[in-house]
């Protein structure tokens, strides 16, 4: 176990005994349990054979259609309320900007990524049309409805960006290129910029070329774990699940060298294990390349290998965040922050009143992702509430009101004299 006394953490630690960042020993995900016969698969959905009528929302009660890409995707919830095919409102923020597709088949991802919602294991327990990822419910919709709708205007749409997530499955590969074609036909993708969130283990470099040929905009490669320990660990061999970093790694320098500069990056989660140190030598890494990080906070998803672990303490977030965002838009390199034993920032590497600036501008603190029409530092993709509760929020979907980031600021031990954070002042109003 780690050595870090409670008493050495941060004002917002929540992690366990009282720590302010989550240590490798403790983040270790639960085993997979076998799988019944008949719900490998999709065997479910398959023996039904139910068919699906238009929407699907998820739901337990009822059979799950048998809905497979490319006539059917999934997509987020913010972006089917955005979409207008389903009522709702997201907390302190109208929509999204961001149309988040999903790829769908009735035995769905076929990886076993710990953290993940979309995971093999869970077919013992829900069909995968059913299952939450990100925290959110992601409806099922024909592909072809959702380009007719965005087509009528895309100039007009509240959509900055489209973003296709592979998963990982046989067929993912060839059918991307049937969804994206459906969306090329049907709206310009220079009005709305395309984004590839790609499955690197069934992919070769041609693929890659392939989707930047019919116009992708920019290629992800979901990393997710910052070190190669913690990638075995979680989405390796430690769950029985197909992916390798060294795979990884060669479909993301094949994206350097076919998408260029500032058109490739890499998610990572924080949380998981490894240090700020580790993460932030990471970022560096990919800033050097060219690309950029998307840093998601790692949350205890409902059903998942890690649901019984801490989320990350948000003094360690904050801390990432902010350097990170130090690193990829301001210039400032790993090298010139300090971090203590336990490899947390100490020194920002930044006079303190240029970063009074930057926080208060809070930027930092949004969610990270490809940019959209607003600000190359501004993602398009928000992802509301997708690594927190609204009512502890990890990555702000809008920009940080002033009570906001007095909370931000009391996270990161950093608040201004005379102006104290009061608990829950934020949600106040809303
Ligand atoms: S490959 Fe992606 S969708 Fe599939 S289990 Fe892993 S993280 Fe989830």
């Amino acid at each position: 176990m780690t050595c870090l006394k409670p008493e050495n953490a941060g004002p917002a630690a929540s992690g366990l005994n009282g720590l302010d960042f989550n240590p490798f020993e403790v983040m270790e995900p639960r085993a997979p349990q076998a799988i019944p016969a008949e719900a490998r698969n999709g065997g479910r959905v398959k023996a039904a054979g139910a068919r699906p009528k238009g929407l699907y929302l998820p739901n337990n009660n009822i059979q799950t259609p048998n809905m497979t890409s490319p006539e059917y995707v999934q997509l987020s919830t913010a972006a089917a309320i955005t979409l207008g095919i389903m009522p709702g409102k997201m907390h302190r923020c109208g929509c999204t900007r961001c149309l988040n597709l999903l790829l769908t088949y009735p035995e769905g991802c076929r990886a076993n990524c710990a953290y993940c919602g979309l995971a093999r294991h869970r077919e013992a327990e829900r069909d995968y049309a059913d299952r939450n990822f990100i925290r959110v419910d992601w409806p099922s919709v024909p592909m072809a409805q959702i380009a007719e709708i965005v087509g009528r205007d895309p100039e007009a749409s509240p959509f900055h960006r489209m973003c296709i997530s592979m998963i990982t499955h046989p067929r993912s590969d060839e059918d991307t290129v049937s969804v994206l074609k459906t969306w090329t036909d049907a709206v310009d993708p220079d009005a709305i910029p395309i984004s590839i969130l790609s499955n690197p283990t069934t992919m070769t470099r041609a693929d890659v070329q392939r989707l930047r040929d019919m116009g992708a905009d920019i290629f992800t490669v979901a990393l997710d774990a910052a070190t190669p320990e913690i990638f075995d660990r979680t989405r390796g061999k430690g769950v029985q699940s197909p992916h390798s970093w060294q795979k990884y790694w060669e479909i993301l320098n094949d994206a350097r060298d076919i998408f260029g500069p500032q058109k490739f990056g890499a998610h990572i989660i924080v949380g998981m294990g490894e240090t700020e140190h580790e993460i932030l030598d990471l970022v560096q890494q990919l800033v050097d390349m060219g690309g950029h990080s998307h840093m998601f906070c790692f949350y205890p998803e409902k059903g998942s290998l890690m649901d019984h672990l801490p989320a990350t303490p948000r003094d360690q977030w904050r801390r990432v965040q902010l350097a990170r965002y130090l690193i990829d838009y301001y210039g400032v390199r790993v090298e010139q922050m300090r971090f203590d034993e336990q490899g947390r920032v100490v020194d920002f590497g930044l006079p303190q009143a240029e970063l009074d600036g930057i926080i208060d501008a809070g930027t930092a603190f949004r969610t990270s992702g490809c940019p959209g029409k607003f600000a190359e530092d501004i993602s398009a993709c928000d992802r509301p509430y997708g690594d927190s509760p609204p009512s502890d929020i990890a990555s702000y979907p809008f920009a940080p009101a002033d009570a906001d980031l007095r909370r931000i600021r009391h996270q990161l031990g950093m608040e201004k004299p005379g102006e104290p954070y009061e608990e829950g002042e934020e949600l106040e109003g809303y």
